[in-house]
């Protein structure tokens, strides 16, 4: 212990103790365009010394957010160390590389020694990595990538594979790893597989082979899955060698400290989302003091995971494809939430979803949608939510509106997209919504859709048990000037 201390102070840092852990913190590169936070939780009792890397790629993001959430963890025995964001102007950026760097120093994961070469890294960040990273004396060393396709579908890629170094004990808790992660994945094209050897140059050959650790790059991919799913895979890996190790207290599924003052945010990214909503929800909460966000997908809330958040966001999509995702135990789990005392945002889609008129809706808020199929003359059978592609339409706050949301007056643009247009449903225990917001313009593709959305409600709140439901039927969250509108209604719903 005396010996973590000695050389832990020396990379200037605050220490926490917590029921019997030591949780410390501090910076590697300090000072520099690189610097980047690190954790190290010491048990107190005997046991090996896993240190976890993020983000070494800045266009591999579940890695990083993996870790981000692995640093909370708590542990039985030895010690784990993570890095979540090693590479942060790459992450930033969505680059593999870092950023300004020359092409044969820009790739981190070749900065480390090589085999039969000097025994030094290269570049600010690589040094700085590897001294920390050699000071731990490692007995694991845990790299989180992520591959562009599935090797088992496309063997150019070496997505979703672990990548070990050879050894006794990765030959024993890489089959256990493996066996975790593939339980959770149907389709066997898709499953993880073990490959050898890491790249030369790379922290996990470099620790294997200079500092004697076993070590492995996990490897998700990115392609058409959520960003939630690959750090549910990162997650489910790091934990069964956690559990191998006899390291592990609590399941794969924390994503947040036991104890904390900030505001708790699920963004829901799974089936029946597009691709934009979660990223312009990040650039929103990425704004918000005292936050912390997490994306969660519908195996995520079906296993519970709501019970750690204020507030969980539902963005644009197809409210019955999240419904149908999420499948009736996602959706029971969600009602418990609000129902608790959660908050609950629903934008465009996410409002169909929290509406009272579907079979598949969650009926947490007292509306309906207007959503009749029509016989259209030299049209035929028309659904009414259609209302053609996105546009530009016009909103303007209620009093209680601008209570909550803030005190914007007037009319205002916000970009709209087949939202719901929403009405009193009356059902019976169940508060009448109130008006946040009121269209002042509409679009219409057919006949009957004219005159039936200006100056009906945009946005709604009202209450569902001992939680809030705010029901936005525009996106705010595209424009950067609505963000504090869209930060205020989730503030709002998480009761702050
Ligand atoms: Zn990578």
């Amino acid at each position: 212990m005396q010996q973590v201390f000695s050389i832990l102070i020396s990379f200037g840092l605050s220490i926490v103790v917590w029921a019997g852990e030591t949780i410390s913190e501090g910076r590697l590169a300090k000072g520099t365009k690189w610097e980047t936070p690190f954790y190290v939780s010491v048990s107190g009792q005997d046991g090996p010394t896993v240190v976890i890397t993020g983000g070494i790629h800045g266009n591999e993001p579940a890695g990083a957010r993996a870790a981000e959430q692995i640093r909370h963890w708590s542990i039985t025995r030895g010690r784990l160390v993570v890095i979540p964001q090693a590479n942060i102007p790459g992450l930033r950026d969505g680059t593999r590389f870092l950023p300004g760097e020359p092409p044969s120093r820009r790739d981190l994961n070749r900065q480390f020694p090589k085999t039969k070469m000097a025994a030094e890294a290269h570049g600010v960040l690589g040094k700085a990595l590897w001294k920390f990273i050699g000071d731990q004396n490692p007995d694991w060393m845990i790299d989180l990538h992520e591959g562009y396709d599935f090797h088992q579908i496309n063997s150019k890629s070496v997505g979703s594979t672990i990548i070990d170094a050879k050894g006794k004990a990765a030959d024993v808790a890489v089959p256990k790893m493996l066996a975790a992660v593939n339980a959770t994945i149907t389709d066997p094209k898709k499953k993880l597989v073990r490959l050898r050897y890491p790249v030369d140059g790379s922290l996990a050959r470099a620790a294997h082979e200079r500092l004697g650790a076993a070590s492995m790059i996990l490897e998700t991919t990115f392609k058409s899955q959520p960003l939630s799913k690959r750090a549910r895979q990162h997650r489910l890996m790091v934990h069964a060698l956690l559990t191998h190790l006899q390291m592990a207290d609590g399941t794969s599924q924390v994503m947040l400290p036991a104890k904390t003052e900030a505001l708790r945010v699920a963004v829901y990214d799974a089936g029946g989302v597009g691709s934009n909503g979660p990223r312009e929800l990040d650039r929103v909460l990425r704004g918000m003091p005292a936050t912390m966000a997490r994306r969660v997908g519908a195996e995520d809330i079906r296993n519970g995971v709501l019970t750690q958040f204020d507030v969980a966001i539902f963005p644009g999509g197809s409210g019955s494809k999240q419904a149908a995702a999420l499948d009736a135990r996602g959706r029971k789990a969600v009602q418990a939430f609000v129902q608790r005392g959660g908050g609950y945002v629903g934008i465009c889609a996410g409002s169909y979803l929290a509406a009272a008129n579907y079979s598949w809706s969650l009926g947490i808020s007292n509306h309906k949608t207007f959503c009749e199929t029509i016989d259209l003359p030299n049209i035929g059978r028309k659904s009414m939510w259609y209302r053609g592609p996105t546009a530009t339409v016009k909103m303007e706050l209620t009093a209680e509106g601008r209570e909550i949301l803030g005190d914007r007056k007037g009319v205002f643009e916000v970009r709209y997209h087949n939202g719901p247009i929403m009405s009193p449903m009356g059902v019976k225990g169940l508060e009448a919504f109130r008006p946040l917001a009121i269209f002042r313009s509409e679009v219409a593709r057919y006949d009957p859709q004219k005159g039936t959305m200006v100056n009906t409600p945009a946005i709604i709140a009202g209450e569902y048990g001992k939680g809030r439901v705010l029901s936005i039927s525009p996106h705010p969250e595209s424009s950067a000037k609505l963000h504090a509108l869209v930060a205020n209604g989730i503030r709002w719903a998480g009761q702050r």
